[in-house]
């Protein structure tokens, strides 16, 4: 013989009027489900044996009820506040929005100096270039610059942005100058902070108001089954 945990939701009003709406659902139970181990409320007496108004959210209201009903015993009755699921608060959309713009003028300052980076590397005069890593001699026509990417997410981060451009075949060095490099990796450095704000932000919920035009019971417990 089991128990299942069933009850019902009532709206806030006169305590009288929640007991008859409870008794009234017990019969309605008992002739839908049956009066033998239907594991439903109409296995509880029509009484409610205990008020408990402590006002929390539905969630642990839910809680609070199986914890502390006894299979057997009359219903419990106890309070919530029903409220939309919580959501990232309205200040905090705003801030994040603000910083999704930064990120986005930042990406278009990386992506227009990659351009001049690559650019400046194919319009030189001359024609070989030399790799100051393993020395080779290359024929610069022939080179083919890393794909630039401006993918980055909030859980990777910005470190998938390509900062090489132009690299040595042989030892895979950049060929780019350390003051083009240096200039790309400020810009990808300044994106991060933004990131880590948004992720920080969008942790800010709504916070779990009592409305009293929201306050509710639970009504119920453990019926045999
Ligand atoms: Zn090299």
């Amino acid at each position: 013989m089991g128990g299942n945990f069933d009850y019902i939701e009532v709206k806030d009003m006169d305590r009288e009027k929640i007991a008859q709406v409870w008794a009234h659902q017990v019969e309605q139970s008992r002739y839908e489900d049956g009066r033998s181990y239907s594991g439903q409320i109409g296995m509880l007496s029509e009484e409610i044996g205990g008020w408990h108004d402590l006002g929390l959210d539905y969630s642990a209201a839910q809680e609070w009820l199986s914890d502390n009903h006894n299979k057997w015993e009359p219903a419990l009755a106890v309070s919530y506040y029903a409220q939309p699921k919580p959501e990232i608060n309205v200040k905090a959309l705003a801030k994040i929005s603000v910083h999704q713009k930064s990120i986005a003028d930042l990406v278009e300052s990386y992506k227009k100096a990659y351009t001049d980076m690559t650019d400046a590397f194919k319009s030189a005069k001359s024609n070989m270039v030399g790799c100051k890593t393993c020395n080779s001699k290359l024929n610069r026509t022939y080179l083919k610059p890393m794909p630039s990417h401006s993918s980055y997410n909030l859980e990777r981060g910005v470190q998938n942005l390509g900062t090489q451009g132009y690299f040595c075949p042989v030892c895979k060095s950049s060929l780019q100058t350390d003051s083009q490099i240096e200039r790309l990796r400020k810009i990808v450095a300044k994106i991060q902070p933004h990131l880590d704000k948004i992720k920080e932000l969008s942790a800010v919920k709504r916070e779990f108001v009592k409305d009293p035009n929201q306050k509710h019971w639970l009504i119920g417990g453990w019926c045999p089954s």
